[in-house]
């Protein structure tokens, strides 16, 4: 085989072992892989393939685990013996594993009124993320039926849509469910789904290769254009403007234009403003963290589809512990059953907490601090004492301070939300529920906000 990059190597060693390992062993040690440098033999050595990982506990695993292995496929693929290493990095690999041969994945649409040169295949989109796949509970539920509604009924219902949350709380999920769903209503649909980097990316690789045409053709040829993470478009005025265009080109001829960023478009800086105006104008929808009854419900599914049993008693355990984002709860129950897979071992109580508490310390690191901390700290900040804070005092400064403290507990300690209530002058799961969501919504729009909970936070550390 003709080799020319260490990404085609890693291409091709993924695909490979997709099929030979087991779903967690793939995604957590696999699927992160990332090409850091392939190199031919100098004199009297081998090649070598330089592979990247996030840290230094899953390098030594997959060392352990796969190294030989690695070095072995590596060698096949590239006809020559090749020294395989891998390095810590801060590179994210690809969310959708790119499939060989398929330069792009859009599709060429039957509503372009264009010639088109080939029917339209099945969109690029991750199997997984499908509505069926999707847990819904009360934070999500209005997105949840937001975008099933335009799954049904493309450029009838809301159009354009416009899905925005914190990171890891299920858009691409969803914008992926409306491309599976919508496709399969009607298999002759055109369904784009791309990154506003990947958008960017073309746009600048069409420019200057003249293929401006090919460009049009695959985003403004298809009847649902799905745009994922699209503040990152901020600053760049050339790209946003082809962008406007395709925007204005789909909504002008009928076709859906679903679009996810990480906060509401008033709040996207450096966009264009008739942009951002156009984004609203049709509905805007946001996701928030999932209370523990989603949070147990999701692991439950996941575990499901792993195929794993999962007992009522460790689903709670690991709702509880892992409060972040849905993302960090996937990412523990799949290093849960990774760690029994090669432990042979199941996943009781007892296996779940060792792992856990080595999840918390190897990733996400959160320092976990006392709710008298944060009173403290939070209280300096907005001139409101203690005392004050757990009163029933309503008045405007205070009820802020109060409802940031709820906020930044969520975030650095252990409590529950109960907890964290009857710790702040008896108050019940629901306030606190409601303040750490209106928070978590300020902190996107309001500037002052976001700059308060950035210092607290920066000062608790
Ligand atoms: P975002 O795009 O908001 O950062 P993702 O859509 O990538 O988040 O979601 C992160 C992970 O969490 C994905 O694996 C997704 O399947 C999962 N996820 C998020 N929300 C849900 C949900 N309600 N039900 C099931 N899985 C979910
Ligand atoms: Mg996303």
């Amino acid at each position: 085989m003709q080799v020319s990059s260490a990404a085609d190597v890693l291409r091709v060693i993924k695909e490979q072992l997709a099929d030979q390992l087991s779903r967690p062993k793939y995604e957590l040690l696999i699927r992160p892989l990332t090409a850091v440098d392939y190199s031919n033999a100098a004199a009297g050595g081998n090649s070598s393939l330089r592979l990247g990982i996030s840290n230094e506990v899953l390098r030594g695993w997959l060392i352990d685990q796969y190294g030989d292995l690695l070095s072995e496929l590596a060698g096949l693929i590239c006809g020559e013996p090749v020294d395989v290493s891998v390095e810590i990095s801060t590179a994210v690999a690809p969310l959708l594993d790119e499939v060989a041969g398929a330069g792009a994945s859009e599709v060429p649409g039957r509503a372009s009124g264009r010639e088109v040169a080939a029917p339209p295949r099945r969109p690029l989109l991750n199997p997984r993320y499908t509505f069926d796949n999707f847990i819904v509970g009360k934070a999500n539920q209005f997105a949840y039926s937001a975008c099933w509604q335009v799954a049904q009924r493309l450029g009838v219902s809301y159009n354009p849509l416009f899905v925005y949350s914190g990171v890891g709380l299920g858009k691409t999920h969803l914008l992926h469910a409306i491309g599976h769903a919508a496709w399969e209503r009607d298999h002759s649909l055109g369904v784009s789904y791309a990154t506003s980097e990947k958008f960017t990316n073309e746009f600048i690789e069409c420019v200057r290769g003249g293929r401006m045409a090919e460009f049009h053709a695959r985003y403004r040829g298809v009847d649902l254009l799905l745009i994922d993470d699209v503040q990152f478009l901020s600053g760049k005025p050339e790209t946003q403007q082809e962008f406007f265009h395709t925007f204005m080109h789909l909504l002008e001829s009928g076709r859906q234009l679903v679009i996810a960023a990480d906060r509401p478009p008033r709040a996207l800086k450096g966009m264009e403003d008739r942009m951002l105006s156009r984004f609203g104008m049709g509905l805007v929808c946001d996701l928030t963290e999932p209370g523990l009854e989603t949070r147990v419900a999701i692991l439950r599914h996941k575990a499901q589809l792993e195929q794993a049993q999962l007992s009522d008693e460790v689903c709670h355990f690991i709702a509880e512990r892992v409060r972040g984002n849905v993302r960090e709860l996937e990412g523990a129950l799949i290093r849960l059953l990774a760690f029994c897979d090669f432990a042979k071992s199941t996943p009781s109580l007892e296996v779940a907490s060792r792992v856990l508490a080595d999840f918390v310390d190897a990733g996400g690191i959160r320092p976990r601090l006392s709710l008298k901390q944060i009173l403290g700290v939070a209280g300096d900040y907005f001139n409101v004492s203690e005392q004050l804070l757990l009163s029933p005092n309503r008045s405007k400064r205070v009820a802020l301070a109060r409802m940031v403290v709820m906020y930044l507990a969520r975030e650095y300690t252990n409590l529950t939300l109960s907890q964290i209530g009857s710790e702040l002058g008896g108050r019940d799961h629901s306030t606190i529920s409601h303040g750490v969501n209106k928070i978590a919504r300020e902190i996107l729009e309001d500037p002052y906000i976001e700059q308060a909970v950035t210092q607290i936070s920066r000062m608790l550390k």
